[in-house]
């Protein structure tokens, strides 16, 4: 077990124990924690004053973590359903009795048809050992169907692999430097809150902020400018502005040449885009956008931070891509305070495959169990060929955050499904589970971290014991694959074995750390040039910033990107756009990280009731009066929300939150019983923000 000897030291002050920890949510922060600790019991959460990005602060959220460590509601037994399926009415059983019933129907379905069992999880914590570690391990040695888990960021991450090679980007740090910040898809006070202080610090310095979102979020309007592009619309917009850039001289001829391919391609591309057709289709007045492009070519250094909310749409990758043309268009890579940031992953010398061990599938690497993709879930649950029989979910709500509720929900409710869930509440998939078992919390386990938003390792050493008889995610697969009999070392590992699997330690950026340094600092910076690509190096397979992708063209696709209207769009469906006229995206609450705090009271009460913004256009044609209540609904389903009318969004949108529970919703559904399985263009990502819906007063 870990020892958290080297990793605790006692403040001067007072008599706690201080443990450095780290948050394990789905957030570009990565924040460094302090837990306070007192006679066994974590007393505070705070964040670690010294770490460069965290600086002593947390998010509301994050700051109340010990409401949700210590809830009453907290699982603390393994339970075992006794009511009909979905009733959410279980029993207590102990540990034995449920890793034998779990092991007794994986094993039996792996001896007969290994792909009907199905893991089910994402980023509930994003920890290498809590989260895939031994998770995958096991499934993998299982031959269960593989998860393509494209919910959040694939269609992002694959734009960034066709353009720069991988998902790298601008140190986070260096934006307090740039002289003009767009954010772009972004509500950074919400999601990226740390980003959002630098860029303050910026702002103190001179720096102009401008805001890209349909929706005058809090950062918009805080931003001194706010362009609300029409949903889905992004890659047009780009696209103009790298036609003026082109069309007005405003390159770094020097940086194109000797550090990108593609150009030409581009620039024709470019002049299919002229501010004036762009304007038609983001609803950007064409002055603006030249206005915009002129700015970005003559602030130096001037920044893009981007983030994924614009992703979550048919031409994701697109859009991505030609956003990432622009830095490479003006040469802004040459400063460390310019260029783009979407992710900053792949500067991390993680190692993938020796942590989820691929290799133990059987049939590797020739012929490989099928693929689902976890946004199609509910199609999946009700359709596959053949069957899924049982799924474990971890890490995961899926009832509440998958696309297309009412499927999800159909889903999940067959009796012949065999469900398993690892959780720390009642969640709405909690109450499918045939088996629902209680996991720990980030305090009361070990994990390393990497970020995708800054380039720090962070570890997260356990505080406190497990509450009542949780164990670590890491812990119950150990014991699951145990009882099936597998004997594979890798599937006994111990928690340091799998952190120490995730990463190339021998790797420059690791700079000779060891997993013990970085456990008993809290935190490591990675050796990464501050200004990485002033001279090309981009990690493609040119070795350049590729505006065409040959890859893409070996696969038949358009290698130069290009705006793909939304599935769901007058250009796409004009039928389905005369029914459903409005478009509709969901980002999140400020209170909430996807469905994760949304049963803590102190944060569901700040965030209200479930609401919607409506343009007071749209809602005078509706006669829906500011405060209502209102049905936003389409051919998929419907959800009960209030309406806030107001100019927050531009007429034709409407801006909902996310993601409420079911349970908790008025009528039983969230925002999501009428989002669509579609997926994006590469990467296979979810669609969140193309979606098509009416909205009608209720009574
Ligand atoms: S959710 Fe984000 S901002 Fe909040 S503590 Fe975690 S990493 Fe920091």
């Amino acid at each position: 077990m870990t020892t958290r000897a080297e990793s605790v030291r006692r403040r001067a002050d007072t008599d706690d124990i201080l443990v450095r920890a780290a948050c394990p949510h789905d957030c570009p922060d990565t924040c460094a924690l302090h837990v306070h600790v007192r006679d066994g019991r974590a007393v505070r959460v705070s964040g670690d004053p010294d770490h460069p990005t965290t600086r002593g602060a947390l998010c509301t959220k994050v700051a109340r973590y010990l409401e949700r460590t210590y809830h009453p509601d907290r699982l603390t037994t393994p339970l075992r359903r006794c009511g009909p399926k979905g009733s959410g009415r279980f029993e207590p059983i102990g540990w034995d009795d449920a890793i034998d019933e779990i092991a007794t129907r994986l094993g039996e379905i792996h001896r007969r048809r290994p792909e009907s069992i199905l893991p089910y999880s994402f980023a509930g914590t994003m920890g290498w050992v809590q989260r895939e570690g031994m998770a995958s391990r096991l499934f993998h040695r299982l031959g269960a169907t593989r998860l393509e888990r494209g919910i959040c960021s694939s269609a992002g991450t694959a734009g960034l692999q066709y353009s720069m090679g991988a998902a790298v980007g601008m140190d986070v740090e260096s934006f307090v430097d740039s002289r003009l910040i767009i954010i772009w898809g972004s509500n950074s006070i919400t999601s990226n809150l740390h980003f959002w202080s630098i860029a303050q610090e910026a702002k103190r310095r001179g720096a102009r902020l401008v805001a890209i979102d349909p929706l005058r979020s809090d950062t918009a309007a805080r931003c001194d400018d706010h362009v609300p592009v029409r949903p889905g619309t992004d890659a047009a917009l780009a696209l103009a502005m790298g036609q003026v850039l082109i069309a007005e001289g405003l390159l770094d001829r020097d940086y194109i040449e000797r550090y990108t391919v593609g150009f030409d391609a581009f620039a024709a591309r470019a002049a299919e885009y002229p501010p004036e057709r762009a304007a038609r289709i983001t609803g950007i007045d064409a002055g603006r956008i030249a206005e915009l492009a002129r700015a970005f070519a003559s602030s130096r250094p001037a920044a893009i931070r981007l983030n994924y909310g614009m992703q979550r749409v048919r031409g994701g990758a697109n859009a991505v891509r030609a956003i990432a043309c622009l830095p490479a268009l003006t040469g802004a890579w040459r400063e460390a305070a310019g260029g783009f940031l979407l992710s900053s992953s792949d500067h991390v010398p993680a190692d993938n495959n020796r942590l989820v061990r691929p290799d133990l599938m059987p049939g590797w690497p020739d012929r490989l169990p099928r693929i689902i993709n976890m946004s199609a879930i509910g199609d999946a649950l009700l359709a596959a060929d053949p069957p899924i029989e049982a799924i474990v979910v971890y890490n995961s709500n899926p009832v509440a955050v998958a696309p297309d509720s009412n499927r999800v929900i159909a889903g999940f409710a067959r009796e012949d499904l065999f469900t398993v869930v690892l959780e720390h509440f009642r969640t709405d998939t909690a109450d499918d589970a045939d088996i629902l078992l209680p996991a720990t919390t980030q305090l009361e386990h070990f994990d390393l971290h990497k970020s995708y938003g800054h380039r720090y390792l962070v570890a997260n050493n356990p505080a406190i014991a497990p509450v009542g008889q949780s164990l670590p995610n890491s812990e119950i697969f150990r014991r699951i694959a145990r009882a099936i009999g597998f004997e594979d070392e890798a599937l006994a590992a111990s928690d340091e074995s799998i952190a120490t699997d995730a990463l190339r330690w021998d790797a420059p950026a690791v700079g000779g750390a060891s997993l013990e340094d970085i456990r008993r600092e809290g935190w490591i910076k990675l050796d990464v040039p501050a200004a990485s690509y002033a001279q090309g190096g981009f990690p493609s397979p040119s070795g350049r910033f590729e505006f065409a992708s040959e890859r893409l063209a070996a696969q038949g696709l358009d290698p130069v990107p290009d705006w793909l209207p939304p599935h769901e769009s007058p250009e796409m469906a004009p039928e389905l756009a005369a029914r459903y006229p409005l478009a509709l995206i969901s980002p999140p609450h400020r209170n909430f990280l996807n469905s994760t705090f949304v049963n803590i009271a102190s944060l569901s009460r700040t965030e209200g009731e479930p609401f919607c913004d409506l343009n007071p256009a749209d809602a005078a044609a509706r006669r829906i009066a500011d405060g209502a209540r209102v049905r936003v609904y389409n051919d998929r389903g419907a959800v009960e929300l209030v309406a806030r009318v107001g100019e927050r969004v531009q007429p034709g949108v409407v801006a909902a939150r996310g993601i409420w529970w079911q349970k908790m919703s008025a009528g039983g559904r969230n925002v999501n019983a009428t989002t669509s399985q579609a997926l994006t263009d590469m990467g296979g990502g979810a669609t969140f923000y193309d979606c098509l819906v009416e909205v009608d007063a209720i009574g």
